[in-house]
């Protein structure tokens, strides 16, 4: 059967998702699980995207509309954009896939960072497109080794801005390097799936920079602060002449219209997603400050995660977390990353560990 495939396929592993409760239910009977694994608003969807979702229910035996127009208008609107520097997809996960397969083949080349979000590479390897890893440095995006890693093959570069799994941000001066010398024809992906959580001073919008570089696609979800992972609406912010290519090779239609009244009706709800902010905010700071008593070391997160190295084999307190109904989510050998959650959550998370840990 191996031949069937590309030696990448045979070698890629699926993604592992976290964990879902009812999973775990079903599995150890325990009914009372908490997910702090995948990085969702522990506090739900706006109402607000709730009744909007509702309301185009009757509609669904249409397609939608396949240049989602409305969509991206009110987008564009809110951005300060024009609509055609607008593309929508999937998730983010799906416009990260298409910008692989429309500007890359098995004679280009990717970077990104290592560990940073996993579907970079994934995508890279299902369409057998030879990448480099680059290491953090200090658990951070280092701009001069990524620059030093690009080659005139090299056509798209990824950096999470806050980094998944991590939580670090890339600053100002970083980011504003990084735009200004990568060379003409690398296409900087700058991946800002958390921006919402990130309040440090030096943290840059690169919505803000475009004119810094031509080349440039900002990706935005409504996955995280917006509490609307499961619609898989996410976009991208790009020259027109970058979507114009992104437009062909993208299926038709790729954004379902149940999600996209919830994303605008989300993106339009600024108190629910202040409120996501603020709880994060405070949250954060009580997970950073109470973990290193227990033994953890966190890493200074931006985003609504910690990432906290256990100086053991993760795998062991993953499952024994597991086994008191708290996930979380390995992401190295002896690191996890820990999602805030509701007070409630990190009470139940605080009270677990030492047990977990002695
Ligand atoms: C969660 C996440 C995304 C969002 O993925 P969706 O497909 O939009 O749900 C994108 N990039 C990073 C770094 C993430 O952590």
């Amino acid at each position: 059967m191996s031949r069937w495939v590309t030696d990448t396929i045979e070698e890629l592993r699926p993604y592992v998702a976290g964990k879902p409760v009812e999973e775990l239910a079903r599995e150890l009977g325990i009914t009372d699980a908490i997910k702090l694994a995948s990085n969702e608003n522990p506090l739900g969807p706006s109402p607000k995207a709730i009744e909007a979702a509702r309301s185009v229910l009757r509609e669904v035996h249409r397609y939608p509309d396949a240049a989602y127009y409305t969509f991206r208008e009110r987008l564009a609107e809110f951005h300060g954009v024009e609509m055609n520097d607008i593309v929508a997809g999937n998730g983010s996960n799906e416009l990260i896939d298409l910008l692989i397969r429309t500007f890359t083949t098995g004679e280009h080349h990717v970077v990104f960072a290592d560990p940073s979000f996993v579907v970079y590479k994934l995508s890279s390897m299902a369409h057998g497109v030879p990448f480099t890893a680059v290491p953090l440095t200090d658990l951070t995006h280092d701009v001069d080794k990524l620059l030093a890693a690009v080659r005139p093959e090299t056509r798209l570069l990824f950096v999470a801005n806050p980094n998944n799994p991590t939580g670090t941000h890339v600053g100002r001066a970083a980011v504003e390097k990084l735009l200004r010398e990568a060379p003409e024809h690398v296409i900087v992906v700058m991946d800002e799936a958390y921006i919402q959580y990130a309040d440090a001073d030096d943290y840059p919008d690169s919505l803000e920079l475009r004119g810094l570089r031509e080349h440039l696609v900002v990706l935005r979800t409504f996955s995280k602060v917006y509490g609307l992972a499961a619609m898989r609406i996410g976009y991208g912010v790009a020259p027109s002449t970058i979507v114009g290519y992104l437009d062909r090779v993208r299926a038709p239609f790729n954004l379902n219209i149940v999600g996209q009244a919830a994303a605008l009706a989300a993106l339009g709800d600024e108190q629910h997603v202040h409120r996501s902010v603020e709880m994060n905010g405070a949250e954060r700071r009580r997970l950073l400050a109470e973990l290193p008593p227990l033994g953890l070391a966190v890493a200074p997160s931006q985003a609504n995660f910690v990432y906290a190295d256990l100086g053991r084999p993760a795998g062991q307190i993953y499952d024994a977390l597991l086994k008191k109904g708290v996930i979380v989510r390995v992401v190295g050998p002896t690191s996890v990353r820990i999602t805030v959650g509701t007070p409630k959550e990190n009470d139940r998370l605080l009270e677990t560990l030492p047990g977990v840990l002695s």
